[in-house]
Parts: C-alpha cells; sequence; structure tokens
C-alpha cells in the first residue's frame, strides 16, 4: 500500500512510515506540488502525509477516491476541509503539543526583535554604520513591566504567558470562553473582551486558529482600538490581520510595529508595501523550525497516519469518532 509524503521531512517520519510496511512516494520538488499535481501524485495512495501550503477540499478528495487518510504535520488545520473529509470517511490528524513551546520561544523572539529594534540595529552594523555609542540611537521599548494581550490562550498562548512571568509583565488575554480558574490564576491572566484588551495591551499577540470567525480578526477597526506605540505579533494565521489595515497603521506610526511570522499572502513578495513600513519583521513562517521539533512533528504525523490506516484510533485525530459514528 502506497502513501505519499507532499515534501522531503525528516527522516524520522519516513522511517515510521517504512517501518510499518508502506511504500512511501515523496515529492520531489523543494516548492509544494499544484493543486493538480497533487491528485496526480496521490492517486492510487491510501494516505497522504501533508504540509499547510497543500489545499484538501472536497475537489481534490473526489479525485481521490483510495485516500482513507489525511495527516498534517502542523497543529493548524485551516488547509483542510475537515467537513468534506468526515463525509467521505478520511481521517484527519494533526501535531499539537509537540511544537507548542518552539513556538512560544519564537514568538518572544519577534516581541522582543521588534521591540528593542534587534534586525535595524543589527542591519545598520553590517552596513559600516556604528560609528559611536549613541545616546538617542535606537531607542526601543521596554517589555519589563508592560501590558501582554493574549489572544487565544491555548497551548501556544499558555506557552507565551508562562515566560512572561520573568519580564513582570500584566497579563490579560481573550479567549472564546474564559479558561478555568486555576489556569488564570497560574498564569496571573486576566480575561478581557477583545476590545479592552486592545486598548490595555502594549504588546498585542495572536495565537488563535484561523477559522471563519477569526480571519480578518484584526482589522482597521481593532487597530485603531490598539494603544498609541503598540506592538502586534503574529505567530498564529496570516489572515487573521487584514494585512492592508495593518500597512495603513504602521505608515502612520500609530503602532510602533509588527513581528510577524505568518503573513496574508504568504509567501508574502519581496515588493509588498508591508516590507517598506517602519520597524516590521517578517520571518516565513519558522515558529516550529527547531531541529527537534520539527522531528517530532514528522514522527507524531506518521504515527497518526500509519495508527489510522491498520484502523488504530490515531494520537491525534480530529474527526475519528465523527467518520466512527457515521461508519
Ligand atoms: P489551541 O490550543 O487550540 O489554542 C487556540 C486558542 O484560540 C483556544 O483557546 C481557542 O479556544 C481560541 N479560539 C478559537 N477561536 C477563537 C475565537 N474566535 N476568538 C477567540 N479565541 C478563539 O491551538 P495552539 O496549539 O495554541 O495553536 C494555535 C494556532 O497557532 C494554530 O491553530 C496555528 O494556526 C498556529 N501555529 C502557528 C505556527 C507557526 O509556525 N507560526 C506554529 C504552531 C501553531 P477553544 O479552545 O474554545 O477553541
Amino acid at each position: 500500500m502506497r502513501v505519499i509524503v507532499t515534501r522531503q521531512i525528516p527522516e524520522r517520519g519516513i522511517e515510521v512510515l517504512q517501518q510499518a510496511g508502506y511504500e512511501v512516494s515523496i515529492w520531489p520538488g523543494t516548492l509544494p506540488p499544484t493543486r493538480e499535481e497533487l491528485v496526480e501524485f496521490a492517486k492510487g495512495a491510501v494516505g497522504a502525509l501533508t504540509l499547510l501550503t497543500e489545499r484538501i477540499d472536497a475537489e481534490v478528495l473526489d479525485s481521490l477516491p483510495s485516500l482513507k487518510v489525511v495527516s498534517n504535520m502542523a497543529v493548524g488545520f485551516d488547509n483542510i476541509d475537515v467537513e468534506a473529509c468526515t463525509a467521505r470517511g478520511v481521517i484527519v490528524c494533526i501535531t499539537p503539543d509537540v511544537l507548542t513551546e518552539t513556538t512560544a520561544d519564537f514568538t518572544w523572539a519577534l516581541i522582543l526583535s521588534v521591540a528593542r529594534r534587534v534586525c535595524e540595529a543589527a542591519a545598520a552594523v553590517h552596513k559600516g554604520q556604528w560609528r559611536t555609542w549613541e545616546p538617542l540611537g535606537f531607542l526601543g521599548r521596554d517589555v519589563a513591566g508592560a501590558t501582554l494581550g493574549i489572544v487565544g490562550l491555548g497551548r501556544i498562548g499558555q506557552a507565551v504567558a508562562r515566560r512572561a512571568s520573568g519580564f513582570g509583565m500584566r497579563i490579560v488575554y481573550t479567549d472564546r470562553a474564559r479558561q478555568p480558574r486555576e489556569i488564570e490564576e497560574q498564569l496571573r491572566a486576566t480575561f478581557l473582551p477583545l476590545d479592552e484588551l486592545l486598548t490595555e495591551s502594549d504588546i498585542v499577540t495572536l495565537h488563535v486558529p484561523l477559522t471563519p470567525e477569526t480571519r480578518k480578526l484584526i482589522g482597521a477597526r481593532e487597530l485603531a482600538r490598539m494603544k498609541p506605540g503598540a506592538l502586534l505579533i503574529n505567530t498564529a494565521r496570516g489572515a487573521v490581520v487584514d494585512t492592508d489595515a495593518l500597512v495603513a497603521a504602521l505608515r502612520d506610526r500609530r503602532l510602533w510595529g509588527a513581528g510577524l511570522d505568518v503573513t496574508d499572502p504568504e509567501p508574502l513578495p519581496a515588493d509588498h508595501p508591508l516590507l517598506r513600513c517602519p520597524n516590521v519583521i517578517v520571518t516565513p513562517h519558522i515558529a516550529s523550525a527547531s531541529e527537534v521539533t520539527r522531528a517530532r512533528m514528522a514522527e507524531l504525523a506518521a504515527q497518526n497516519l500509519v495508527a489510522a490506516l491498520r484502523g488504530e484510533r490515531p494520537p491525534r485525530s480530529l474527526n475519528w469518532d465523527e467518520v466512527h459514528r457515521k461508519g
């Protein structure tokens, strides 16, 4: 039985698939397959280990009747139409938890880099512009003692909050519902509706999944509510922010800056107006990219795929129960 992997992934993932006895076809390109290429490549395969660059929707599924499992090497699954998969009895799996700490670390890398203008200052050194110690050079914003607003206090949001305690910050958060009291107390996090969180936070960091409700959650109205000189950090999904509105807020210098690991569109073209805004750091969707974490993600995605194909409950599936209730 053949399974496909839509890009070269850490070796551990491939080993798990091969040891389970599957014929493994790996997409040879460094860029993702197009829709047509994906369908052609996946013909006859029973399982697909996919990345967030592959869109799996009803049309793709209908072209691939042999496909039984889609295992995404990501915690986000906005690239997969889960309802369409469930309707066709296709199991969908993801890789939560294994990337939480690494993604939270990177969120902090962006918070500190934007607040203290690290990339801009380092670039000046590379250009030979370091002439002396300047009393007014590269003045930034203090992180210690600031108010951190976390939008989505789930796994990653909580890991970001844990790190904030070392900076003596006040933590406010918003979510679909309040977290249990023990979590609020442990993290010293106060629930606020989004609008209030925006007016109170010096740094707003986004950790919600991309869903119809969170698409453009942060638009012109929300950016206008943010404190003058606040920072916006996004390591969730690009489309949670209205990019045009963000460009306008940065150009007007209403925001101090933005740290974006995810953008809309993605990849961001080099001539995009966002890259000409002051104090913006854009990274190419690398928040989970540590050697150990990517290996764990690949391993878990492969374990999910193997278990589901064997008819066993996978470690992390989104629709195992629904599919089996239907079946
Ligand atoms: P999670 O544990 O599910 O946390 C998401 C939180 O957002 C949950 O508390 C959820 O509430 C809340 N939420 C959902 N919809 C909301 C809404 N409309 N308004 C307010 N809050 C809402 O997920 P996670 O593991 O922390 O991951 C979060 C996201 O980060 C992923 O979905 C992914 O897109 C992104 N991510 C990006 C990278 C990267 O490389 N940049 C890496 C990892 C993850 P409920 O529990 O009630 O749904």
